[in-house]
């Protein structure tokens, strides 16, 4: 169920609410969720996406090439994992961060 914050007493209230149960105050329909929707605008999540693999791809090159010793993985990874997978992920990420910022650059 979509909670809410009431405006008057600040206590959490079911998003279909009118009126707060606790402070008995009208609380106006908002569409809250729709406007922050919005202001994000397309091309928000691709970016954050293409960010968040690019991170994935540092940290999966960062273990796998052996820079964190003290911190040994049970797994061994293949040479190939970091020679192809690592970069493939990496450069798959940024096109995914430039297609996002592309679509927000249009909208
Ligand atoms: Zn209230």
């Amino acid at each position: 169920m979509q909670m809410r914050q009431c405006a008057f007493c600040g206590k959490m209230i079911a998003g279909h609410l009118n009126q707060c149960p606790f402070c008995r105050e009208m609380v106006p329909q908002v569409p809250q969720l729709r406007l922050s929707r919005t202001s994000s605008g397309a091309g928000g999540g691709q970016i954050r996406r293409g960010l968040l693999y690019m991170l994935l791809a540092g940290v999966i090159y960062y273990f796998a090439a052996g820079y964190a010793k003290p911190l040994e993985i049970p797994i061994t990874i293949q040479p190939a994992v970091v020679n192809y997978l690592a970069p493939l992920l990496f450069l798959g990420s940024l096109g995914l961060t430039l297609y996002g910022l592309i679509l927000k650059a249009k909208s």
